[in-house]
Formats: C-alpha cells, sequence, structure tokens
C-alpha cells in the first residue's frame, strides 16, 4: 500500500514475482478482494482495522469519523508519547441526484506543527509525518472497511500537507493510479496553511501532465498581517504578501480556481471591514472564498459565529465582487469538523464518543 502499480511491479520483481502475477495481486488488494487471495499470498498482508468509529448526523446523512492505529515515532524528542497513535479520517455524505457518494477527509501528520489558535490539532503538537501508506491505508479502511463510496479526497485531516510533502505526493500518486484506487486528479484537494516553500514544491507537481487538476485550498483567515498573525504563527515567518504573491502565479488551469478558506471567528475577523480589506487583498487571484462559521474546540475562547454575521460577511464580500460561499458544518458533533481533529489522549481530555460501531 502507497505504492503505484508501477512501482508494486517493480518492487515484486526484485523478490522474483512476475509483472502479470504483480499486477493482479495490485488490482486485487486495492479492490479490497485479497483476503485468502488465490494460493495464500495475502495472509501476510491484512491492514489493521479502524480503532474507534464515531458517528454523527447531518443532514445528508450519516458522518463517521474513524481512527486507525499507526505505530509511535521512533524519536520522541523528550515527550512521553505513546507506542501506538491514531490517524484521524472523516467519512462526509454528499447526497446527489442518483446516489449518495462520499468525501473523505484524510490526515497527513500525527498533530501539526503550525499552532493556528482556532484549531484542535494544534494542541497536540507535531508528533510524526505519515508515510504514504499510512495516507493511501485512510482510503482503503473508507472504502473496505466502512463500505464508503469514495469520490472525493481533501487533505484537510491532522497535519500541515505541506510540512509533509514527499508523503503527500506519494500518495496522490498512489490514490489516481487507474489500477488501484482510481480517485480522480480532479476530485483530491490538498488544503495548506500556505507553505510557500510546500506550495513551490508542489508547484513543480502541478504543471506536470495528470497533475494538472489537483484542486488547491489555501488558509487565509485574515485580512491583514496583524490579524493572521494573532491566529497563525506561520504568517510571522511567510506573511500575506508572499503568500498573495505565489498565489496570483498559480497554475490555474481555464476553469480552475483556489479555494481560499477563512474560519470566521467572531471578534476577531468577521466586521464589515475585514471583508472589503480580504476582498482587496485577492482580487488577483482567481479564487472562491469558501466561509466556515468557526467550530470552538475544547476550551476555545471564542464561540460560534451567529447566522446573521454569517450571512452579512458573505453578503459583503459579494458587494465588493468576490466569489464567494459558505462551507456547511458537518460532523460537529463528534468534533469531526474542520480544525477539530486531534488526539485526546495525547492531549489528556475526553473525546465525546457519539456513536461506535
Ligand atoms: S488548522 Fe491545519 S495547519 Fe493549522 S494547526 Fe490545525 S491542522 Fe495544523
Amino acid at each position: 500500500m502507497g505504492l503505484t502499480r508501477a512501482g508494486f511491479v517493480e518492487a515484486c520483481r526484485g523478490a522474483g514475482v512476475g509483472s502479470g502475477r504483480a499486477d493482479a495481486m495490485y488490482r486485487a488488494v486495492y479492490a479490497g478482494k485479497a483476503e485468502g487471495g488465490p494460493d495464500g499470498w495475502v495472509e501476510a498482508w491484512t491492514p489493521a482495522p479502524p480503532s474507534r468509529v464515531l458517528e454523527s448526523e447531518s443532514p445528508e446523512g450519516v458522518v463517521r469519523k474513524f481512527l486507525l492505529p499507526v505505530p509511535g515515532p521512533e524519536r520522541s524528542g523528550g515527550r512521553e508519547l505513546p507506542e501506538q497513535l491514531e490517524t484521524e479520517s472523516v467519512v462526509i455524505p454528499m447526497r446527489g441526484r442518483h446516489a449518495t457518494t462520499h468525501t473523505l477527509c484524510v490526515s497527513s501528520q500525527v498533530g501539526c506543527a503550525m499552532g493556528c489558535g482556532f484549531c484542535e490539532t494544534a494542541q497536540m503538537g507535531l508528533i510524526r509525518s505519515l508515510s504514504p501508506a499510512e495516507i493511501v491505508a485512510q482510503w482503503w479502511a473508507a472504502t473496505h472497511f466502512l463500505n464508503a463510496t469514495i469520490k472525493n479526497i481533501v487533505f484537510m485531516g491532522m497535519g500541515e500537507p505541506l510540512d509533509n510533502p514527499e508523503g503527500v505526493i506519494g500518495a496522490i500518486e498512489t490514490l489516481t493510479d487507474r489500477r488501484g484506487a482510481a480517485i480522480a486528479m480532479k476530485n483530491i484537494t490538498v488544503s495548506t496553511v500556505g507553505r510557500i516553500d510546500g506550495l513551490l514544491a508542489l508547484r513543480e507537481r502541478v504543471v506536470t501532465d495528470g497533475w494538472k487538476r489537483l484542486n488547491l485550498a489555501v488558509s487565509i483567515n485574515a485580512p491583514n498581517d496583524e490579524i493572521r498573525d494573532s491566529i497563525m504563527p506561520i504568517n510571522r515567518a511567510m506573511p500575506l504578501g508572499e503568500l498573495v504573491r505565489v498565489l496570483e502565479a498559480w497554475p490555474l488551469r481555464p476553469s480552475g480556481a483556489i479555494c481560499a478558506e477563512y474560519v470566521l471567528i467572531p471578534g476577531v475577523n468577521d466586521r464589515p471591514e475585514h471583508a472589503d480589506e480580504l476582498a482587496g487583498l485577492l482580487k488577483n487571484i482567481r479564487c472562491c472564498v469558501n466561509v466556515i462559521p468557526y467550530n470552538p474546540r475544547r476550551n476555545s475562547p471564542w464561540p460560534a459565529p451567529e447566522e446573521a454575521s454569517v450571512d452579512a460577511f458573505l453578503a459583503r464580500l459579494e458587494t465588493r465582487g468576490q466569489f464567494c460561499k459558505r462551507r456547511r458544518t458537518k460532523g460537529r458533533d463528534s468534533m469531526a469538523a474542520c480544525g477539530q481533529l486531534g488526539n485526546e489522549q495525547i492531549r489528556g481530555r475526553r473525546l465525546v464518543q457519539v456513536g461506535l460501531q
């Protein structure tokens, strides 16, 4: 897991397995038909099931957050950490005209080093980055343990994806392999706080064939450096002006647009003049502002915004000519909404368990 079909065939060749058989094994593993195998070759390959599944209702169906066990870091850096960690992923239903499909929100790290003030995961600090295999395993578990039909994948779970570019780029290569998971590149979104070094690394890929339809989401969250410094420490090292310049030159396909995420936090970034300033900041970027009503993390200093202030902010952006939309909040009850992933044992707090399969 975590290898493309070509990488797997190559690895098998080294072990004396021919390409035809390797190809069949690869397809079977990704199709979830591997158990037992024709001659027992997969007996050693048993993906670990989720250690927990938590559910909550949403208007479009049940949102499921699941945790997969992964080994702890080789070096703890002086912190007391468990030998076993967990990745956190969320399966979000999307009711279509004919069928319900799912968006899978995956983690790219356990914990996160970015320290955003509104985020649950930030409370953990970074424990370690995930390998391509550990990221792809989240798709496998959602598809074959939870029986979800995964159409979209968003890198919006625990971690900053561009703090782990090798893991994320390797996972995307595998997830889009047509002989395996076969997720369409246009249905994958990488969401970043705006790490400029990582964006430049990703850009190298995005200009190559097969990657041009990858979607980019950037957490802007503030109309100016003063506010952004106060809620996103990354901004002190990589300020908005530099980020905006990189995004203005981002290689978009003709109909493409960047998603500019904006978590609306009462009393922090929700005033009408903030909307005006934001529209001015983004005026040369082909983007849609995705306004996300803040989901209070545990012990949050801020409440969730009132409906009226969310509507007013969106309306103000529109009058300034900024294309924008509102993200519906699904999964707030099971702490599975944006910025709310994070292992409660490491933080020493209890998770509200809503349902268990
Ligand atoms: S919002 Fe994202 S980048 Fe910021 S601390 Fe949370 S997981 Fe990390």
